[in-house]
């Protein structure tokens, strides 16, 4: 019986795109994404038409992929990996799928840290653990620590610490809970739950499969901020940061908390769609 054969990846990747064409919004990319996960392809070898011989077993797990996707299942669950901030991170069911928006909190995390050195961090609900990770990463100095409280999430923040060298010390724990952490923080950063009851009710199918506590922010999707803005704020020194990411409109609701907790200098920064994606403020 013969188990292997030769491909020729532009031929299967006209044919993952026709196939997702119908029912994704970019079947291009997503059908180069499949290529490179499962065959190691880069857009070169699809371009020239690069042949590859490839197992019977590997071609079952690639029509697999592609009909689960069909039914908009999450791609980046389907590879079980996601890049952020120009690195890898282990994604699965269970833990929230990292997004380039997030990109724009990490951004402004680094940014306030430049002047400081051997800063402590503090990453709150942390999910996969991308923004936390990110930062120890791109500021080895710095001494980061990580909170998360969903079991299943905590093993992919676990996993992505080790695979990525960050060195974060991660909690599992919830960050709602008075003294699960001690100590003061210069930046204190959380991309916690925002969406509303409505939101939730209206979520695109491809959410429908990442976990609901990690999306849920109560009836106005602003319960976490509130919270975390009361318990937090304390444990920040004289010039410390408070940054979070948000969903959209809730910029002003966020910046009045910041303010009524005596924060200053409150800031609202837009993602790449325009979108005010995320506020800090600053203890004086
Ligand atoms: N950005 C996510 C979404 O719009 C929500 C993430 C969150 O609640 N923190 O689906």
């Amino acid at each position: 019986m013969v188990d292997r054969k030769e491909i020729d990846l532009q031929k299967v990747y006209v044919k993952i795109k026709n196939t997702l064409g119908n029912y994704v919004e970019t079947p291009d990319f997503e059908a180069q994404q499949i290529l490179r996960q499962i065959f190691k392809a880069t857009y070169n070898d699809i371009l020239i038409g690069a042949k590859r011989t490839v197992s019977v077993e590997q071609m079952r797990n690639l029509k697999g992929i592609v009909l689960r996707r069909c039914d908009h299942y999450p791609l980046q669950y389907l590879l079980g990996e996601w890049d952020f901030y120009g690195r890898s991170f282990l994604v699965g069911e269970g833990v929230l799928i990292p997004r380039a928006d997030t990109e724009v909190l990490v951004e402004q995390a680094l940014c306030f840290l430049k002047p400081l050195s051997t800063p402590r961090v503090l990453d709150l609900c942390s999910g996969s653990g991308c923004i936390g990770l990110t930062i120890a990463l791109e500021r080895p100095d710095a001494q980061v620590t990580a909170v998360e409280k969903s079991p299943v999430a905590f093993s992919y923040l676990l996993e992505n610490n080790e695979r990525l060298g960050a060195k974060v010390e991660c909690l599992l724990g919830d960050a709602l809970v008075p003294g699960i952490v001690e100590g003061m923080f210069d930046l204190i950063v959380s991309n916690p739950p925002y969406l509303t009851k409505q939101d939730i009710e209206e979520l695109q199918t491809e959410v429908q499969f990442e976990p609901v506590e990690a999306l849920y922010g109560e009836e106005d999707g602003l319960y976490f901020y509130r919270e975390l803005t009361e318990l937090y704020v304390p444990r920040l020194p004289r010039g410390g940061m408070l940054a979070y990411e948000i969903g959209e409109g809730q910029q002003d609701a966020v910046a009045e908390m910041m303010s009524a907790a005596a924060l200053k200098s409150i800031c609202q920064i837009r993602d790449y769609n325009g979108i005010i994606r995320c506020v800090t403020g600053m203890k004086e």
